[in-house]
C-alpha cells in the first residue's frame, strides 16, 4: 500500500516487539506503518509504530496508547482488528500490531481514478456506515474519517482504521496536542470550532468523503487548513451534481443532509444513513426495471427471449451493481425476475400481438370510453367517486407487482408493508372489491411465508422480542442498543433489516405519545 500522507522515510527497523519487519507500507501524522511477521507464530500484521521523537512526548504517547485501547474495544467486519500492542524495549517505541489489509486506501484509489461511480461510492459508504455504527454503539467517535483512513482490500471489503484521534463519548477532550485535531478537508464545523464532537460529527465527515468520491474534489478547498475550517463553519459547497451530473438526486440530498452545519439536522445515526443509501439503489433499480420492461416489449427478439434478456441484464448489472453481496445484488435478481416475467407472455398477451385483434380491441375500447363518458355527462357532478372508479387499475397491478418483486428479492417485510398499505386503501372502496380480495389473499400468503422465514432466524426473533420487552419495561436505551447490534449482525439480510427497522419504529412510537 503506497504512502498516503507523509513523505518522511525513516530507517527500516529489523524488529518491533515480537514482529519481524519486512517493509514499510504507509505513514501518517503519528508514525510509520510496517508489514511485519510474528517471530513465533508467523502471523502477518500491519505494525504501526510511533516515531521515536513522539514516543518521548508523554501527551502523544498517551494518545497512542488510547488508540490501541480504543481499537481493542471495537470489532466488526469493517473495522481493522487489533492483534497486540506495547512498547519495544530496545527501541523504546510504542507500537500497535493489527490485521494487514492488502489493497489500497481510498485516498490511493481516488488518486488513481480521481472519482468513482455513484454505485461504487454507495458501496463504500454503506461499509463505512457499518463501521461507524459499531464504533458509535461502543461509545467511540472516530473524529478523523477521511480517505487515507479507509483501507480497501483486494476483495473490495472496506475497513476503517486510525482511531488515533478517536474519542470515547464520556471522556474529556484530550488537549495535549492542543487546538483542533482531525483533518481539515473532512472536518465537521463543530470540530473545526473546537466544540464537542458527537456521532453526527463522523456523519458530517462521511458526507465529505461521499462528496469527494462522487466529484473527485473535497467539498471545500482553500490555501490554508484554516481557510478550509472556516468554510466548513460558514461556507456553502456546490451540489455534487455540478461535478457529477449522473448522481441521483436522492443521493445528492443525502450528501447535503450529512453535511448540514447544524448537527441536529443530520441523520439520527449511521444505520439510518445506510437505510437511506440503500433506498437510492432500490429506487434507481426499480425505475430501471420499469424502463426496461417498457423497452422489452419492443426491442427484444422474440425468437430467443431468455438469452436476450440475460444478455441485456448482464450488461445492465455489470454497469449498475457494486461488488460484494450488497443490497443491489439482491435487487438485481428481483429485477431479472421482473423482466423475465414480463417477457414470458401469456397466451392472451400473445393474442394481443396480432395487429387485427389489437385494432378490434381498440375499436371496442374507444366505443366503451365514449359510452362511459356520455353516461357520466348525463349524471350530475354530485358523484365524484365515479371518476376514480373509471380510472385505470394498472396502479394496483403495479403495486402488486412491486410487492412480488420485493418478496422475490427476499425483502418480505417491505413487501408486506406495501400490501398492508394497499389493503387499507382498497378496504373502504366499494368499487374495488375484487382487487381488494386479491390483495388480501396475497397478503395472507406473504404473512404465511414470513412466518416460515421467521422460524429460520430464531436468534433474531428472540432478540426482537427481548428488545420489545426492554422497551415496554421503559429501558429504551437498552432496547435501541440491542437493535443496533442486530442491525450490524444482519447487515445483508433485507428481511431481517426491515423487521429490525419495524421494531425500531414501534419503540420510537412508545417514546412519542399520540397527539
Ligand atoms: P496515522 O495515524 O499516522 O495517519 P494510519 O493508521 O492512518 O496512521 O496509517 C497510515 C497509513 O498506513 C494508512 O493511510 C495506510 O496507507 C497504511 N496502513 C495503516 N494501517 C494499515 C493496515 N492495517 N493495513 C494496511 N495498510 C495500513
Ligand atoms: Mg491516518
Amino acid at each position: 500500500m503506497p504512502d498516503s500522507e507523509t513523505p518522511v522515510e525513516p530507517q527500516l527497523p529489523k524488529q518491533i516487539g515480537p514482529w519481524a519487519i519486512e517493509r514499510r507500507i504507509g505513514a501518517g501524522g503519528m508514525g510509520t506503518v510496517y508489514l511485519g511477521t510474528h517471530s513465533e507464530t508467523g502471523q502477518v500484521a500491519a505494525v504501526k509504530v510511533l516515531s521515536a521523537g513522539l514516543s518521548r512526548d508523554p501527551g502523544v504517547a498517551e494518545r497512542f496508547r488510547r488508540e490501541a485501547a480504543t481499537l481493542r474495544r471495537l470489532s466488526g467486519p469493517h473495522i481493522v482488528s487489533p492483534f497486540d500492542d506495547g512498547e519495544d524495549q530496545k527501541l523504546e517505541q510504542l507500537y500497535i500490531a493489527m490485521e494487514f489489509v492488502e489493497g489500497q486506501t481510498l485516498a490511493d484509489l481516488l488518486r488513481e481514478r480521481r472519482r468513482l461511480s455513484w454505485h461504487e461510492a454507495i458501496d463504500i459508504a454503506l461499509q463505512v456506515c457499518v463501521a461507524l455504527k459499531a464504533a458509535h454503539v461502543a461509545g467511540v467517535i472516530h473524529r478523523d474519517l477521511k480517505p487515507s483512513n479507509l483501507l480497501i482490500g483486494t476483495d473490495g471489503i472496506v475497513k476503517l482504521t486510525d482511531f488515533g484521534v478517536a474519542q470515547v463519548f464520556a471522556e474529556r477532550r484530550l488537549t495535549v496536542t492542543g487546538g483542533v485535531i482531525g483533518t481539515a478537508e473532512y472536518m465537521s464545523p463543530e470540530q473545526a470550532e473546537g466544540r464537542r464532537c458527537t456521532k453526527q460529527s463522523d456523519l458530517y465527515s462521511l458526507g465529505a468523503v461521499l462528496y469527494v468520491m462522487l466529484t473527485g474534489r473535497p467539498p471545500f478547498t482553500g490555501k490554508t487548513p484554516f481557510d478550509i475550517l472556516r468554510l466548513h463553519q460558514t461556507g456553502r459547497f456546490d451540489r455534487p451534481g455540478l461535478y457529477a451530473p449522473e448522481t441521483p438526486r436522492l443521493l445528492e440530498d443525502i450528501v447535503c443532509q450529512l453535511m448540514e452545519k447544524d448537527p441536529a439536522k443530520r441523520f439520527q445515526d449511521a444505520h439510518v444513513v445506510s437505510l437511506r443509501l440503500r433506498e437510492v439503489v432500490r429506487r434507481v433499480e426499480l425505475s430501471n426495471a420499469d424502463e426496461t420492461q417498457f423497452r422489452s416489449l419492443s426491442q427484444i427478439e422474440l425468437e430467443a427471449p431468455t438469452a436476450a434478456v440475460d444478455e441485456r441484464l448482464n450488461d445492465q448489472t455489470r454497469a449498475v451493481v457494486p461488488r460484494g453481496p450488497g443490497p443491489a445484488t439482491m435487487l438485481r435478481d428481483a429485477v431479472a425476475e421482473e423482466i423475465r416475467q414480463e417477457h414470458e407472455k401469456s397466451a392472451l398477451e400473445r393474442l394481443f400481438d396480432n395487429t387485427w385483434v389489437l385494432i378490434g380491441c381498440l375499436t371496442v375500447l374507444i366505443g366503451g370510453v365514449w359510452w362511459a363518458q356520455s353516461g357520466r355527462d348525463d349524471r350530475s357532478t354530485e358523484q365524484p367517486d365515479e371518476i376514480s372508479a373509471s380510472t385505470s387499475t394498472s396502479d394496483v397491478d403495479r403495486f402488486l407487482r412491486m410487492a412480488r418483486t420485493l418478496s422475490r428479492s427476499g425483502d418480505l417485510a417491505r413487501a408486506e408493508r406495501l400490501l398492508v398499505a394497499l389493503d387499507a386503501v382498497l378496504a373502504d372502496d366499494p368499487q374495488r372489491g375484487e382487487e381488494a380480495r386479491e390483495v388480501a389473499l396475497r397478503l395472507r400468503e406473504l404473512r404465511a411465508e414470513r412466518a416460515g422465514d421467521a422460524h429460520a432466524l430464531p436468534l433474531l426473533q428472540d432478540s426482537l422480542k427481548r428488545a420489545a420487552a426492554l422497551a415496554s419495561d421503559g429501558d429504551l436505551t437498552a432496547a435501541h442498543k440491542l437493535l443496533d447490534q442486530l442491525a450490524v449482525l444482519y447487515e445483508f439480510d433485507a428481511t431481517a433489516e426491515t423487521s429490525i427497522d419495524d421494531m425500531r419504529q414501534r419503540i420510537d412510537a412508545l417514546q412519542t405519545p399520540d397527539p
